[in-house]
């Protein structure tokens, strides 16, 4: 086992891939191993994002009434899961609960919304909303995920100020049938690679726990890596009641752990971020998870004066980690060039106008 978490740090640190192989290892490595496989991932957490951890906040724009068929979704065709379910928040409001995530201390804002994908007249309202959310907090990035892109969308979301769009992978190719009937692995590759294309940061993840098998894991982590997720959520299956996922509970804190690990490997300089299900499966072992993933969701867990949960900065803070404030970017310089090599938006063509003339830069630059 040291010699294979030596080569895959050297790797890491190198920013490479390891092969599915040792990926494999890492998964099945036996508890008695899992501290020294989490100091090593570590290293290379700290390589290409030091000791920061991201606060992420999400907005629910829309939530239920889907068509489409996910069986880990409670908001899917027929969900019996005891549910909010309302249609499209208005702007205003949207960017009041944003910015309550905001003074909590999150950077990133992600606006979601439920269904197969946007009308035109759902991208012009979003639009609206990254416009509201973005005037009242200066310098926040914003993730739009609201499902299947059509043509053109993408880029009507980027001018519209959007930093980033989700479309997560889920699981693998071969068991992406098992999940979902109503629309494939290739739909869900195909709508990352158009916001790509449109100059959105790629943000794109997994959900482990659904009954996968170890090479289906290694097969959606490789995926995303080929479609080089400059984010990389890791959810847990939080199996609701309702859903056909209801009873599928075959996580352990150790080996959500495990997951993380290989995921870190894998994806090296990506953001990976603690998302969903967190504190069920990983539990008391949180605050490891923290040297694995340098991003977190903060999600509902913020007070009713805006602050985040204090349990949350608390195990921050606790584990030796720092918040990652406004002005720090997230991801290492190399992704960053490469993010610039993407199409401008028109605030963006000001911004370069104003450094011109000596302006700050603003801030995320
Ligand atoms: S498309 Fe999205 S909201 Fe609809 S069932 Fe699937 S995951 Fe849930």
């Amino acid at each position: 086992m040291d010699d294979l978490l030596n080569a895959l740090v050297d790797k890491g640190l190198r920013g490479e891939t390891p092969t599915r192989d040792e990926a494999l290892a890492v998964l099945r490595s036996a508890d008695d191993e899992l501290l020294d496989v989490v100091a090593a991932a570590g290293k290379v957490r700290r390589k290409w994002f030091g000791r920061r951890v991201k606060l992420n906040y999400l907005v629910n724009l829309k939530s239920g009434l889907c068509p489409e068929d996910c069986s880990y979704c409670s908001q899917r065709l027929g969900s019996e899961a005891g549910i909010l379910k309302y249609t499209w928040l208005r702007p205003e409001q949207a960017a009041e609960a944003a910015a309550a995530g905001v003074r909590g201390g999150a950077k990133r804002v992600c606006v979601v919304a439920s269904g197969r994908g946007p009308t035109d007249g759902d991208i012009r309202r979003v639009s609206r909303t990254i416009e509201a959310i973005k005037e009242r907090a200066e310098g926040v990035e914003v993730c739009a995920c609201l499902g299947l892109l059509a043509d053109g969308q993408a880029e009507r979301l980027r001018e519209a100020g959007a930093d980033a769009y989700n479309h997560n992978l889920n699981t693998s190719e071969a068991a992406y049938g098992d999940i979902c009937t109503t629309h494939t692995f290739e739909d869900r590759v195909a709508t990352v690679k158009q916001a790509r294309a449109a100059g959105l940061s790629p943000c794109s993840g997994l959900i482990a726990g659904m009954g996968e098998s170890d090479e289906d894991l290694i097969d959606v982590v490789f995926s995303l890596r080929e479609l080089d997720a400059d984010s990389v959520p890791v959810n847990f299956l939080l199996p609701f009641e309702g859903t056909p996922l209801a009873g599928e509970w075959n996580l352990t804190p150790q080996r959500a752990l495990r997951i993380l690990a290989m995921v870190r490997f894998v994806c090296p300089d990506a953001e990976v971020r603690l998302a969903a299900g967190r504190e069920v499966h990983l539990r008391s072992l949180q605050p490891l998870a923290l040297h694995l993933a340098n991003s977190v969701f903060l999600g509902d867990y913020l007070t009713s004066e805006g602050q985040a949960g204090k349990a949350d900065l608390d195990m921050i803070a606790d584990a030796g980690f720092v918040v990652e404030g406004r002005e720090t970017s997230t991801l290492p310089e190399h992704r960053r060039e490469e993010a610039a090599g993407r199409p401008e938006r028109p605030h963006e063509r000001v911004a370069v106008r104003m450094r011109g003339a000596g302006t700050e830069l603003p801030p995320n630059a």
